[in-house]
């Protein structure tokens, strides 16, 4: 499906807000919407998945902050945090399987089994998309996920193609 990323993470924003009242979100979209070739289910959990995270790991009352934009031939979604962070050894390793950092840290947060982030990056890159981390300890963690642009005019084009060869 051909969606626009700002608007679709729009109405992430406004799901969440039905049950999250412990951590305020600061959404920031470009003037000129992004369009992108996506399963909304599959970024839909993608979405999910990372706010969970940016709450789970920083202290409830602190913002997390959800930004979209055009970055040359992507469109960038970034979901920021002023969490707990990530060591930088640490920083590879958390999109394995069953990683988690530290359990100790967990008295931070309530449990999980360490698949989120890895089915993040699968789901990600089977939509043809990438997935970074940036992390500093104490300070936060961004989690920035990227996918060509795909411009609707050419879609629409495309389109005529096929059903134009469907008469010869
Ligand atoms: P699950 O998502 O399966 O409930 P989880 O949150 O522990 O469990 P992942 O989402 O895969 O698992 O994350 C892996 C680990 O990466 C986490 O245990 C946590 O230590 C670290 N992590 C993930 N996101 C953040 C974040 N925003 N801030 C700090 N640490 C994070
Ligand atoms: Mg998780």
């Amino acid at each position: 499906q051909t969606i626009d990323l700002d608007g679709f993470v729009a109405q992430i924003i406004d799901l969440t807000e039905q049950y999250n009242d412990s951590h305020p979100i600061n959404y920031e979209s470009p003037a000129v919407s992004v369009a992108v070739c996506v399963d909304e289910n599959r970024l839909k959990q993608v979405i999910l998945n990372l706010i969970d995270n940016a709450m789970k790991y920083s202290e409830s009352g602190q913002t997390i902050n959800l930004r979209v934009d055009q970055q040359g031939e992507n469109a960038v979604l970034a979901v920021r945090d002023r969490g707990i962070g990530i060591p930088l050894s640490q920083q590879t390793r958390i999109f394995e399987r069953f990683y988690r950092v530290d359990e100790a840290r967990s008295s931070f947060a309530t449990g999980g089994t360490g698949l989120g982030l890895s089915i993040v990056k699968t789901l990600v890159e089977g939509m043809g998309g990438t997935i970074t981390v940036s992390s500093q300890l104490g300070e936060g963690t961004t989690f920035t996920v990227s996918f060509p642009i795909v411009s609707e005019s050419v879609d629409r084009a495309t389109q005529r193609q096929v059903a134009t060869r469907k008469w010869q």
